[in-house]
């Protein structure tokens, strides 16, 4: 993805995603779960894949999840996820999948 992140970050699950406006955009797979972080001290970031479906456009979660899902290897592992966790948010989920497919 180009540049490095701008922060630390200490997960060895965590695979970079890039930057997107302040963020360092990561997908976690051994949650799985979506990241978007705006500093290097511990807490300061914002998680959840739901957090990427029901995000409004902008939302940085909403722009990993859109990245992840352009890597096959992540949207398996983010479709089984949903499959499990998010049945309430299928549709919004099939819309941007079907979004990041054409
Ligand atoms: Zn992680």
């Amino acid at each position: 993805m180009g540049i490095a992140p701008q922060y630390k970050h200490d997960c060895s699950d965590c695979n970079y995603l890039g930057q997107y406006k302040e963020y360092d955009l990561y997908i976690c797979l051994s949650e799985p779960t979506l990241i978007a972080r705006w500093s290097s001290k511990g807490p300061e970031y914002n998680s959840g894949v739901v957090f990427g479906i029901i995000g409004k456009e902008g939302h940085p979660l909403r722009e990993c999840l859109i990245r992840a899902l352009k890597v096959p290897e992540y949207r398996n592992v983010l479709n089984e996820h949903v499959l499990k966790y998010e049945t309430s948010n299928m549709v919004a989920y099939g819309k941007i999948l079907r979004e990041v497919s054409v």
